[in-house]
C-alpha cells in the first residue's frame, strides 16, 4: 500500500474525472489524501479518500487578479494561487508521509508542491494536453496580438512571479508552458489519443486511457421516467462560463411548446425566475444528474467542456456544441471533425438557427454513425481502470 497525495481544486470538470480514479486506487489498497474544496467533500469522501480542503473563495480571487484576456495572463492566475494553495497544504500534511503525488494539469500548484517535497509525481489532464511546441504556438498569438505594453507588463509579472517562487519554496520553474501545463513523468490523460490533436505527438509519458465516468454523487433530482420515449434536449453551458440568461431565452424562443421535452440546467450563476415565463415543454434547474439524464437524451446542446463532451458521446448522444471559452473550441471543432455533431457561434446566434440545427442533426444519419463510432472507442477504452493500471505500472518502475 502507498500513500497518495492528491492536489486538485474546486473546478468541477477538473475533478469529475478524478472520482473513477481514486475509488479504483482505493480499491487497489491505495491511502489517499485529496486537495480539493469544501463543496466537493462529499462526492470525494464517497471514493474513501480523506479530504482536506482549501479556501475557494481566496482560490478563485487570486487566480482572477492575474487577468482573463492572455493566456499568458492566465498562466500568471495560476502562479498567483501559489500562497493561497502551497502553506495551506505544507501545513495541512505537516509530519505525515507519502509516496507520490498526483495533481491536476492545471490546478492547485501540485507540481511544485511535488518539487518541495522531492515526491514523484503523475499529471492528471482533464483537457486535452499539449506539447511544449503546440503550447508555444498559442501564446505567440499573445505576442502578435497584445499591444507592446501590454505584452511587456504580462510577462514582467510573469518573470517577477516565479522569481519570488523560486525565493520563496525554492522551485525553479522554466517557462511558461511548464507553470500552465505541468508536464510529470506519467500524464494521465482521459480522452483517447485519435480524439486528442495530433495525438501522434506525444510520447510514452503521455497515456490516453479515455474518459472517466463513473456515477458521482449528486444531491439533485428530476423526474427521469417521465422522459421515457420522449423526443428528449439537454441543454447545458457547464459550471463556469453559465451566465447566459439571453441564450436561455434563445432556447425558449426556439423550442417553446414543440413536441420536444426539453431538460436545461442553467448553472447557479443565474436565477430561475431571471427567466421569466418557462415553456410547459422545459424542465429548468439550476444543476441536473447529468450523467442521468444524459441516458434519454437524442440531443445535446453543450458549450463543449470536456467532460461534458465527453460524457455526451459516451452516452451516444450527438452534440451541438456552442463554444464560450477556455479549451471549448478545440473540442467543438474535434467534434466537428469526427462528424459527431455541429459547432455554432453564440454571437448572433438565432432561435431559428438553433432549431435546424438540431433538425439536421436529428434527421441525418451521419451524426448517429459517426456517434456510435465514437462512443465505441470511448466504452473499449479503459477509462479510471487503465489509468489505475498505468499508474501502478509506472510506480513499479519508478519506485520499486
Ligand atoms: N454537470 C452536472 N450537472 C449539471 C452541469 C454540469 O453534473 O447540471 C457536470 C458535468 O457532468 C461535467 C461537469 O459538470 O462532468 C462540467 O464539466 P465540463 O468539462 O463539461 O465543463 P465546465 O463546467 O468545466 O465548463
Amino acid at each position: 500500500m502507498a500513500r497518495v497525495l492528491f492536489i486538485n481544486a474546486g473546478s468541477e470538470g477538473h475533478i469529475n474525472p478524478t472520482i473513477g480514479v481514486v475509488q479504483e486506487l482505493i480499491s487497489r489498497g491505495e491511502e489517499v489524501v485529496y486537495f480539493s474544496i469544501e463543496a466537493f467533500r462529499e462526492r470525494i469522501e464517497e471514493t474513501g479518500a480523506i479530504v482536506r480542503t482549501l479556501d475557494d473563495q481566496q482560490f478563485i480571487k487570486a487566480f482572477i487578479s492575474g487577468g482573463r484576456d492572455y493566456l499568458l495572463e492566465r498562466v500568471n492566475g495560476l502562479l498567483l494561487t501559489a500562497d493561497i494553495v502551497i502553506p495551506s497544504v505544507l501545513e495541512q500534511i505537516k509530519g505525515e508521509h507519502f509516496d507520490y503525488i498526483i495533481h491536476d494539469s492545471m490546478f492547485g500548484c501540485g507540481r511544485l508542491i511535488a518539487q518541495i517535497l522531492k515526491l514523484p509525481a503523475i499529471n492528471s489532464c482533464t483537457s486535452f494536453v499539449q506539447t511544449k511546441e503546440s503550447f508555444d504556438q498559442l501564446m505567440e498569438q499573445f505576442y502578435t496580438e497584445a499591444p507592446a505594453e501590454i505584452v511587456k507588463a504580462v510577462e514582467d509579472r510573469f518573470h517577477s512571479l516565479t522569481a519570488k517562487i523560486k525565493e520563496q519554496y525554492g522551485v525553479q520553474i522554466h517557462s511558461p508552458y511548464e507553470a500552465f501545463c505541468n508536464p510529470a513523468p506519467l500524464n494521465i490523460v482521459y480522452t483517447i489519443r485519435e480524439f486528442q490533436p495530433y495525438g501522434e505527438a506525444f510520447d510514452q509519458t503521455y497515456k490516453f486511457v479515455g474518459p472517466s465516468i463513473s456515477s458521482r454523487l449528486t444531491p439533485e433530482h428530476v423526474e427521469l421516467s417521465a422522459m421515457k420515449g420522449k423526443e428528449l434536449i439537454y441543454i447545458s453551458m457547464g459550471t463556469v462560463f453559465n451566465q447566459a440568461i439571453d441564450f436561455y431565452k434563445l432556447c425558449f424562443e426556439a423550442f417553446g411548446n414543440s413536441d420536444y421535452t426539453i431538460v436545461m440546467s442553467i448553472g447557479n450563476k443565474a436565477q430561475i425566475y431571471d427567466l421569466g415565463d418557462i415553456p410547459q415543454n422545459f424542465i429548468v434547474k439550476n444543476y441536473v444528474p447529468q450523467m442521468d439524464v444524459l441516458q434519454y437524451t437524442k440531443i445535446f446542446i453543450t458549450h463543449g467542456g470536456m467532460n461534458s463532451a465527453h460524457e455526451g458521446l459516451y452516452y451516444g448522444v450527438p452534440l451541438i456544441v456552442i463554444p464560450q471559452s477556455a479549451d471549448q473550441p478545440i473540442i467543438a471543432e474535434q467534434v466537428v471533425n469526427i462528424g459527431a455533431g455541429i459547432k455554432l457561434q453564440m454571437e448572433e446566434l438565432t432561435a431559428t438557427e438553433l432549431r435546424k440545427a438540431v433538425e439536421r442533426v436529428l434527421t441525418h444519419p451521419s451524426f448517429q454513425k459517426a456517434v456510435a463510432a465514437i462512443r465505441d472507442s470511448f466504452r473499449t477504452s479503459g477509462g479510471s481502470h487503465q489509468a489505475v493500471d498505468e499508474i501502478i505500472d509506472w510506480k513499479r518502475q519508478y519506485l520499486g
